[in-house]
C-alpha cells in the first residue's frame, strides 16, 4: 500500500508523474525504445530538454525576461562551487546569508574563490530563524541566500532590494509560491525536493551576468559552456530531466505556481495550527518564519515518543523524523503532498492526544 511519504529529500512526487515516468521507462512516446536507453541527440529527447527548459521559466514567469535554464549534475551542492567560479571576481568578494546547514555548505566553497563575508547568521540558535536586520556590502560580486532551509523548517519571506545580483538557492521550495523571480540573477535548485529525482538540478541565469571574473574555467564548469550548448554540454541526466518535465506539466495543468501556492498554504496552515492547539506538541522554528515545505516540531514530553513513532507507523506514515542535528520531528509537504495526508498526521496527534 502507497505511504503517506513526509520525506524531505528525495521526495514525494505526484503519483501520475510515477506512472508516466514508468511507461517511459517501457516505451518513450510509442518508439519501441525506452527513456533509458534513447539517445540525448534523438529528436524526442531534445524535445524534452527543450521543453523542460522553456517550462522551468514559464512557471516562475521568467519566460520572454532574459533568462537561461539549465538542467545539470552534482547536485545543489555542485552549484554551491559553481556560483563562486562564475561569479565571484578574481580577487573579489562575496556575501552570503547563513541560514541552515545547506547556507554553510555554499559558505565553504565560495570561501576558496575569495573573501567572503557572512552577513548575518542564526547559527546560534541553531538557525531557528531567518535574520532580517543586515547590510550588504557594495563591492561584493553577488549576494547569496537560501530560500527555504530544508532542516530546520524555516522559509525567508521576504529578499533584500539591492542592486547587487542575488543568488538564491531554492532547492527545496522551487515552483511552491508567487514570488517575483525576476529579482534574482542566479538561482539553483536540486530536482529530488520539489521536482523531480535526484540526478538534475535546475539553474536559472540572468543574461549578461556572466563571464565577468576575470577567472578562467574548467568547461564543464562554465555556465557559458552549458548554455552555448543548450544543456547538452555532456550527456544531460535524461531520466531525471524528463521526469522533473513531467512534473512541471503536472503542475501547470493544476493552474502553477499561483494555484500551488494556496494548496501550499492551506496544507501547512491545518497542520501547524493543529502543532500549537495540541498541547503534547510545539513547533521548532520561530513563528514568523514557518516553511510552508518543512513543517518541524517536537514532543514536549520526550517518554511519549515511542508511543508517537508506534502510532504513526501505523497509520502508514513514513519519513517524519527529524535531521539529526534538530531531533523531533520534520513533516515535508512539497507541492505533490495531498492535504489527505496532512490529514492523516494530523489525526495521529489529535489521537495521542486522546490516548494520554
Ligand atoms: C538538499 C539540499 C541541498 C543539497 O542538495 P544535493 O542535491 O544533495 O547536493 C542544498 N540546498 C538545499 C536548500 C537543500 O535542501
Amino acid at each position: 500500500m502507497k505511504k503517506h511519504n513526509f520525506s524531505a529529500g528525495p521526495s514525494i512526487l505526484p503519483q501520475e508523474v510515477f506512472k508516466k515516468a514508468s511507461q517511459a521507462v517501457l516505451d518513450f512516446n510509442n518508439s519501441g525504445l525506452s527513456i533509458l536507453e534513447i539517445s540525448h541527440r534523438s529528436k524526442d529527447f531534445v524535445a524534452v530538454m527543450d521543453e523542460a527548459r522553456a517550462l522551468a521559466l514559464e512557471l516562475l514567469g521568467l519566460e520572454g525576461k532574459g533568462y537561461q535554464a539549465l538542467f545539470l549534475q552534482g547536485g545543489a551542492s555542485l552549484e554551491f562551487l559553481r556560483v563562486p567560479y562564475n561569479l565571484m571576481k578574481e580577487g573579489g568578494k562575496a556575501a552570503y546569508l547563513e541560514t541552515g546547514t545547506w547556507a554553510t555548505g555554499a559558505i565553504k566553497q565560495a570561501k576558496q574563490f575569495g573573501e567572503t563575508i557572512v552577513v548575518a547568521t542564526s547559527k546560534e540558535e541553531n538557525f531557528s530563524y531567518v535574520p532580517k536586520k543586515y547590510e550588504i556590502p557594495s563591492d561584493v560580486s553577488y549576494f547569496h541566500c537560501t530560500s527555504n532551509n530544508t532542516i530546520f523548517g524555516t522559509q525567508m519571506k521576504e529578499f533584500p532590494k539591492t542592486d547587487i545580483p542575488l543568488v538564491c538557492d531554492m532547492s527545496s521550495d522551487i515552483f511552491s509560491r508567487k514570488i517575483d523571480y525576476s529579482q534574482f540573477s542566479l538561482i539553483y535548485a536540486g530536482a529530488q525536493k520539489n521536482m523531480g529525482p535526484a540526478g538534475t538540478t535546475l539553474v536559472i541565469i540572468k543574461d549578461g551576468i556572466l563571464n565577468k571574473t576575470g577567472r578562467s574555467i574548467p568547461s564543464i564548469l562554465d555556465y557559458s559552456q552549458h548554455i552555448s550548448k543548450e544543456s547538452m554540454l555532456n550527456t544531460p541526466p535524461v531520466f531525471a530531466v524528463y521526469t522533473s518535465l513531467l512534473t512541471m506539466q503536472w503542475l501547470k495543468n493544476l493552474g502553477g505556481v499561483d494555484a500551488i501556492e494556496k494548496i501550499n498554504e492551506t496544507k501547512a496552515n491545518l497542520l501547524y495550527k493543529e502543532i500549537d492547539r495540541n498541547p503534547l506538541f510545539k513547533g521548532v522554528a520561530k513563528t514568523e518564519d514557518r516553511s510552508l515545505m518543512n513543517v518541524t516540531f517536537t514532543l514536549n514530553n520526550p517518554e511519549y515518543q515511542e508511543i508517537f513513532d508506534k502510532m504513526w507507523k501505523e497509520a502508514n506514515i513514513s519519513g517524519i523524523n527529524g535531521h539529526r542535528s534538530v531531533g523531533g520531528y520534520r513533516a515535508s509537504i512539497y507541492n505533490a503532498m495531498p492535504i489527505e495526508s496532512v490529514e492523516v498526521l494530523i489525526n495521529v496527534m489529535k489521537d495521542l492526544e486522546n490516548k494520554i
